[in-house]
């Protein structure tokens, strides 16, 4: 069966299975970024999400709001994550946070959820759709997720839908010619590599998903 609302537990396992993908792909991110950048990003991100689960493991009390477990992973991939992504993926989770100050999010939640995390990315670096970053990831997952939830789709359906969305953005973005970031030094020889950035985004919201069917398999 598949649940209605996401938990807190959701929110922690999110960060975890974030944690095991990241880490699992880490090579491939970091030659994406060897390409068009300084090779660092799957090493920024793996040890910036493994001190997020660590943070969060040694929390004295459970957190009780969807949107504490995420003020958690702000501040602490802001602080461990070097370069660019490290303030961005901090600034998305912030403003994650602040809009689920809840203890459990249905569809609708998921939808706010993302478009925080879009948002925050786009205040931060400036950049717009095409520009060839995780903007071109994140955009479209969260029109995806509010198209389904707009059709009565369910929290993992949701996540479903975006996850896929970040991916098919992320493999667009090798078409790109990057205008922001380390990319965009290299101008039009940008284009035949994707963005690092919009593919580990990709990989954070494909770990919502199974995090959201883990906790629909666990409700069964
Ligand atoms: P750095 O470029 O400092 O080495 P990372 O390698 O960790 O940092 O992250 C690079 C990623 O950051 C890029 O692939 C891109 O997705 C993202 N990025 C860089 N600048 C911007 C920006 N202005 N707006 C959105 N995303 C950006
Ligand atoms: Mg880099």
């Amino acid at each position: 069966m598949e649940t209605v609302v996401l938990s807190v537990t959701w929110a922690i396992d999110w960060m975890r299975r974030t944690a095991v993908l990241v880490a699992a792909h880490r090579s491939e991110l970091s030659e994406l970024d060897r390409k068009i950048g300084d090779g660092d990003h799957g090493e920024n991100l793996a040890r910036g999400f493994a001190a997020v689960v660590a943070k969060l493991d040694a929390q004295p009390q459970p957190p009780a709001l969807v949107g504490d477990v995420l003020r958690t992973a702000a501040t602490t991939l802001m602080s461990t994550v070097g370069g660019a992504s490290g303030p961005l993926y901090g600034t998305a989770f912030l403003r994650a946070s602040r809009a689920s100050s809840r203890v459990e999010l249905d569809a609708q939640g998921v939808v706010v959820l993302l478009e925080a995390c879009l948002e925050g990315v786009r205040d931060r670096g400036g950049a717009q759709v095409g520009d060839k970053t995780m903007l071109d990831a994140w955009a479209p997952a969260a029109e995806a997720a509010a198209r389904v939830a707009a059709q009565g789709a369910s929290p993992a359906d949701v996540l479903r839908a975006a996850a896929l969305a970040a991916r098919e953005g992320t493999a667009q973005t090798a078409q790109l010619t990057a205008v922001r970031g380390r990319a965009s030094f290299l101008g039009e020889a940008s284009v035949g590599v994707a963005d690092p950035g919009a593919a580990s985004t990709a990989l954070v919201i494909e770990a919502a998903h199974d995090a959201a069917v883990a906790a629909g398999r666990w409700a069964a």
